[in-house]
């Protein structure tokens, strides 16, 4: 009686605010008889970063996770082409851009959730509720100590100064980290700067872009270029490396946050979305409140020596070394996607490549 009751309440008050579109968490009394015990994620990033989280969240609900690992762009493909029969609850990938792009696919559905709202700083999620950030990862400036003074570097802007020509390497215009740097620059500074800045880079180019983050690390090791533009968490997986190497490597170049006497170091996420055909909606919803949990925090950033996405949680020694807190640039993620489209247009205009 008294629990016929709540499931009435609950579906009135979904009906009655005429948000019947938006998941409510706090409702999922209303559809436990017909949901499974399970959730599906289709994950770009890699199954060992989550495993260790997601085997607590299974003891610890009971509900079984089932991965499917590939790239963003193929998984986001994979869903678009499953449509209603897709098995896909959550969507995990890297930065806003591509969740943003998600959503303006279409292929997201909206949540609401006080708990994770609460859980997650507004600026890290979609203020409509489609997506959101479960770590944080920050674009720095990396440099050979041996060749840069420490006096030279500022900001991402001054890397368009002169006295860089030719000690500069970066990886090619078509990788969405540095659409997204461009995307807060054009925020920051305005389309016409931020051209000005991407067409001074290319002016400053040791060589043409070419290979991820950690070729562009290992060019400013070599002595190939003297500066680049990599994610932090690519040196901490050097120095956690069991290859001599990299470890060796690691001891070569160092991190610089930039803008720290302004708005703060460009940071971007890594995140999660339901998914809008998802047929485990509320598990969904559970899984994403539990990785933004302070438990998961600690675990989900220190397995990819990410940041957490509150300050209050402990992050690894490694991540420490580089100097923690530091600044970071609290531009709203969503920002970083609106404004994907325009990065990529100036990139072209420069030739960035
Ligand atoms: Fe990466």
């Amino acid at each position: 009686m008294d629990k016929l009751f709540v499931n009435i309440f609950l579906l009135s008050s979904i009906i009655f605010t005429g948000s019947s579109d938006i998941l409510q968490a706090e409702s999922y009394t209303l559809h436990e008889s017909t949901e499974s015990k399970e959730v599906n994620i289709y994950s770009a990033r890699k199954a060992y970063l989550l495993k260790p989280i997601l085997k607590a969240f299974e003891k610890d609900t009971g509900i079984k996770v089932n991965i499917i690992s590939g790239k963003s762009k193929e998984l986001q493909k994979r869903i678009e082409r499953e449509g209603t029969n897709t098995r896909a609850d959550v969507l995990l990938t890297v930065d806003a851009g591509n969740l943003y792009i998600a959503k303006s696919k279409d292929l997201l559905k909206k949540i609401y959730s006080k708990k994770i709202n609460t859980l997650i700083p507004e600026y890290l999620r979609d203020q409509d509720g489609y997506w959101y950030g479960l770590s944080v990862r920050s674009r720095v400036i990396m440099y050979n100590p041996k060749k840069v003074n420490l006096s030279d570097l500022s900001t991402y802007e001054d890397m368009a100064n002169k006295k860089w020509k030719g000690r500069i390497c970066v990886r090619s215009s078509g990788n969405i980290y540095n659409q997204s740097l461009l995307a807060s620059l054009i925020y920051h500074l305005g389309e016409k700067k931020a051209k000005t800045w991407a067409k001074n880079i290319v002016h400053n180019f040791s060589r043409k872009p070419k290979g991820n983050d950690r070729t562009q690390m290992t060019s400013v090791i070599l002595g190939e270029c003297d500066i680049t533009l990599a994610n932090t968490y690519y040196l901490g997986k050097w120095m956690s490396s069991e290859k001599d190497k990299d470890r060796k490597y690691a001891k070569q170049i160092a991190v610089y946050f930039p803008n720290q006497s302004d708005r703060g170091a460009h940071i971007n996420i890594s995140g999660a979305a339901v998914v809008k055909y998802s047929k485990n909606s509320d598990n969904a919803i559970k899984l994403i409140t539990y990785l933004a949990g302070d438990k998961a925090q600690e675990l989900y950033a220190e397995a990819n020596h990410e940041y957490p996405i509150r300050e209050n949680i402990n992050v690894s020694n490694i991540v420490k070394s580089w100097g923690y807190p530091f600044k970071q640039d609290k531009l709203s993620a969503a920002q970083l996607g609106k404004n994907n489209r325009k990065a990529v247009e100036i990139f072209d205009k420069v030739n960035w490549q």
